[in-house]
């Protein structure tokens, strides 16, 4: 059975001064329907202005039928009941009609889908595009932060032990696992170590959620899993999620994990640095080296030794160049942000802002140019071949801006994410001192590049130099610089004058800057 779907619409300013009453709208098109011998249905959408077709529930509704095959023919006081203002919804919807041959009827005049000029069309479809692909990327992204707000649990991501999800998504505390999330913490709390938890599980016979036996690093991350306590951490954000144990008590824990940690002696030496310096003198790597009574212990240049290769380098005690590296790594949120502070101020920089800025304002006007355009020509002002210039023209200029913004965008890519790059270094340093050695050994093979140790010997000093990797900074080298100086006895000195700074390059340009720490 062919139907006329009749759609009427007033917003609710028009509803309130002057236009079409729904009711006039709706006679018009009963009317339209019986002249050509059809049956009609009536989809209603009052008192709503514009918006999103999701906000317009019978137009949703209408939609659905045309993909049912249930409409052959669309009647419409006027094409701007569908999209009022709304240029690329109304494209759309077009395309909607025209797929599903709809005859449209704007009043009494039956809209010619298929001959409409294909050449306006072509124009419009970049437009069209380009605003679909970004609406679609950004409702993504939105869709799944607010979901996470909502306490849903996406699908890649790992559930920790202890929860489950139900049948919407939504993270829940998992019945049969909480007990012994609980137990865990309560161990703890009583000061009872990592590793003595963890062979208690498997003594136990208790498995991990992939079957496996535990281990110390499992038992930590959950003792140190935010979650736990109703925090939930996405992406740099904490989210409210079901707690399994109170703040006070993950409080207490972590206070106590800090505090065990420190306490602990390890026997066997560990050589966090192993494998991270070189020697600027001669090239060659530093080993860690040790007397087993530990009154020697120092990264030395490979070159030293036979004495006959000796470089000349000095060595440098490892537990405090171990320290001078901890450090940096925990003051590294604070670089990355002096860089921040830098670029933003940097002329280059301040130049391509200004040019993006313009550009956009460019394409923005265009825009705008072509839409006042086609309303100007759906009220019939003017003529078809106008139209169909003028947005060639414009589609043409607002191109040539959007390239040109295009290409000086990767400069200030880095801008954007910022916040994020900053977050994500603050969490991932954040628990440096607690960690296991080689938790701590990943960490910063993951952060430093390189390290250079150059002995000075006219002035008695080491010069530290700590490269760092920035994944999102690939452009730039971040370098920490420190100098050591020594007395005649070889003792440690503290100098006051002594330099620590930050130095940041530009690879492959003469711009570097070099900010003094201390
Ligand atoms: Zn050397």
């Amino acid at each position: 059975m062919a139907f006329m779907a009749l759609y009427t619409r007033v917003s609710t300013q028009e509803q309130a001064s002057k236009g079409i009453s729904l009711e006039n709208q709706l006679e018009r098109g009963i009317k339209r329907a019986k002249s050509l011998g059809l049956d009609w249905i009536h989809y209603e959408d009052a008192g709503i202005s514009g918006g999103t077709i999701e906000d317009r529930p019978s137009l949703k509704k209408l939609l659905e039928d045309i993909g049912a095959g249930k409409i052959t023919h669309l009647y419409m006081y006027d094409i701007d009941r569908l999209s009022r203002g709304d240029v690329l919804q109304w494209y759309a919807l077009k395309k909607i009609f025209k797929e599903n041959k709809i005859r449209v009827y704007d009043d009494l005049v039956e809209i010619k889908l298929d001959d409409e000029g294909s050449m306006l069309m072509t124009d419009i479809k970049q437009l069209f595009a380009a605003y679909e692909r970004s609406k679609t990327k950004s409702k993504i992204i939105d869709n799944l932060r607010d979901n996470a707000g909502k306490g849903k649990w996406g699908g890649g991501e790992f559930l920790p032990y202890g929860y489950t999800k139900d049948d919407n998504k939504m993270l829940i505390v998992n019945k049969d696992e909480v007990d012994l999330i609980k137990l865990i913490f309560k161990m703890s709390l009583d000061n009872i170590g990592i590793r003595v938890i963890s062979n208690f599980l498997n003594d136990k016979g208790y498995k991990t959620r992939t079957g496996r036996k535990w281990r110390d690093g499992t038992v930590y991350h959950i003792l140190t899993n935010p979650l736990y306590s109703g925090k939930r951490r996405y992406k740099g954000e904490l989210l409210d999620a079901p707690a399994i144990v109170t703040e006070e008590l993950f409080k207490m824990v972590q206070l106590n994990l800090t505090k065990n940690r420190s306490f602990k002696t390890d026997k066997k030496y560990f050589y966090l640095l192993k494998g991270l310096i070189r020697c600027p003198q001669c090239g060659k790597s530093f080993y860690g080296r040790k007397r087993a009574d530990l009154k020697d212990k120092s990264y030395t240049c490979l070159s030293s030794r036979y004495t006959a290769e000796w470089c000349g380098n000095r060595g440098i005690d490892i537990d405090y160049l171990n320290g001078v590296v901890i450090n940096s790594i925990k003051d590294l949120p604070n670089h990355i942000n002096k860089f921040f502070d830098w670029f933003e101020k940097n002329d280059m920089i301040i130049r391509v802002m200004r040019d993006i800025h313009k550009y956009r304002m460019r394409e923005k006007e265009l825009e705008e140019k072509i839409e006042n355009l086609i309303d100007v020509y759906s009220d019939g002002e003017i003529p078809r071949n106008i139209l169909n210039n003028k947005v060639k023209k414009w589609n043409e200029e607002r191109e040539e801006a959007k390239t040109k913004k295009e290409q000086l965008l990767p400069q200030l890519g880095v801008l954007d994410k910022k916040d994020e790059i900053l977050k994500d270094f603050s969490n991932r340093v954040k628990n440096v001192d607690k960690m296991e050695d080689s938790d701590k050994q990943n960490l910063v093979r993951s952060l430093i590049d390189k390290i250079s140790i150059q002995w000075v010997p006219e002035k008695l000093y080491h010069l530290i130099v700590i490269e760092y990797k920035v994944d999102n900074l690939s452009n730039y080298r971040l370098s920490y610089d420190k100098e050591v100086y020594y007395n005649g006895m070889g003792w440690r000195m503290e100098r006051k004058d002594a330099l620590t700074k930050l130095e940041i390059r530009q690879i492959g340009s003469e711009v570097y800057v070099n900010i003094r720490l201390k």
